[in-house]
């Protein structure tokens, strides 16, 4: 019944929109059923943005988050490349080469014991146009934010943390901890690293007590190999921020990395693991981290997330000459 009657509005619809086209169009190239239809699907929506897998007992759901633009990537992005070879790995991935854009995915994962939510996003509305979907996604994804029971954050970038507050400071996420990286935490909260830094990282300062300051009294510090939640383990990822961590999270027989910033876009830093970018901190140390996690990655064939792919965010890598492949995951559905 359900669809009979979704099939007749839409006829309806159709039909009304039929005449105005015949009328611009001229009668005797009245446009086909499919231009008709074109008229009447919103443009440029889509369906939720989210994606869900078993690892073991645990269940993973990737919530998407939209979308920012970089622009010019060419020039000062990658800085021990040149622009030509920039140029040249863009375009084996089918990428621009001007604006480019930079997706954010947040992994959940409800592991029966509560839900983990792996950095924050970026806070709808609080960052560029086109990002701050999340809160949108969870809410179709079926997640509330008051279920979260852990935010698990790799590090301070605004990408990551800004959405654990609203722009008028209200906490997103009322009954969840937060557990961040001891040695980020001691780098971004003390002020006299602040006077020392690029400018470009100045803001991270600000925002780290901005951000993390509502959550004091539910905050604690993890260390390299501690088990943030029961199946999930801290793993020291440094170089793109000074306590850049990621986790290894297992259940059963089954493992996935949680791979945060390790890697930005696969056809830029999979394929260039040695690429530093104008966003990492340490970029030689980055690069050292990128090289080793992700050797040992494709060397198990192990499942990962990645903040920066393109949703869903997940799959896996295998060695390619001096770096690596990606290789998204086959879309599972059950009924
Ligand atoms: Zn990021």
């Amino acid at each position: 019944m359900a669809l009979e009657r979704r099939n007749l509005i839409f006829a309806a619809t159709a039909a009304l929109a039929a005449p105005a086209l015949v009328r611009s169009a001229g009668a005797q190239s009245a446009p086909t059923g499919a231009a008709a239809a074109a008229g009447v699907v919103p443009p440029l929506q889509q369906a939720p943005g989210f994606y869900r897998f078993k690892l073991g007992e645990f269940t993973v759901t990737m919530v998407h988050d939209g979308s920012g633009v970089r622009p010019n990537p060419l020039q000062g992005f990658i800085l021990n490349a040149e622009a030509a070879q920039v140029e040249a790995a863009l375009r084996d991935g089918a990428l621009p080469t001007a604006n480019l854009p930079n997706p954010f995915t947040v992994t959940f994962i409800d592991t029966g014991r509560g839900v983990v939510a792996f950095d924050a996003g970026t806070g709808a509305g609080q960052l560029a146009p086109g990002t701050g979907l999340l809160p949108r996604n969870l809410q179709a994804a079926g997640i509330d934010p008051a279920a979260v029971t852990l935010v698990a954050v790799s590090h301070f970038h605004a990408d990551h943390i800004t959405g654990l507050t609203t722009r008028e400071n209200g906490v997103v996420f009322p009954n969840a901890e937060v557990a961040v990286p001891a040695v980020e935490w001691a780098f971004w909260s003390d002020e006299s690293n602040a006077s020392r830094a690029p400018e470009g990282q100045r803001p991270t300062f600000a925002n780290t007590k901005r951000r993390l300051g509502p959550y004091q009294a539910k905050m604690r510090q993890y260390r390299d190999g501690e088990e943030v939640a029961p199946g999930v383990r801290a793993i020291a990822a440094y170089g793109h921020t000074p306590g850049h961590s990621v986790f290894h999270v297992t259940s059963g027989n089954e493992q996935l990395f949680v791979m945060a910033d390790t890697s930005s876009r696969p056809d830029l830093f999979l394929r260039n693991p040695h690429w530093q970018s104008v966003f990492d901190v340490d970029g030689a140390m980055a690069a050292e981290t990128r090289k080793r996690l992700f050797g040992r990655i494709a060397d198990e064939r192990a499942r990962f997330t990645a903040y920066h792919f393109n949703f869903p965010s997940n799959g896996y890598a295998t060695r390619m000459g001096d770096g690596f492949r990606f290789h998204p995951a086959e879309w599972v559905s059950s009924t």
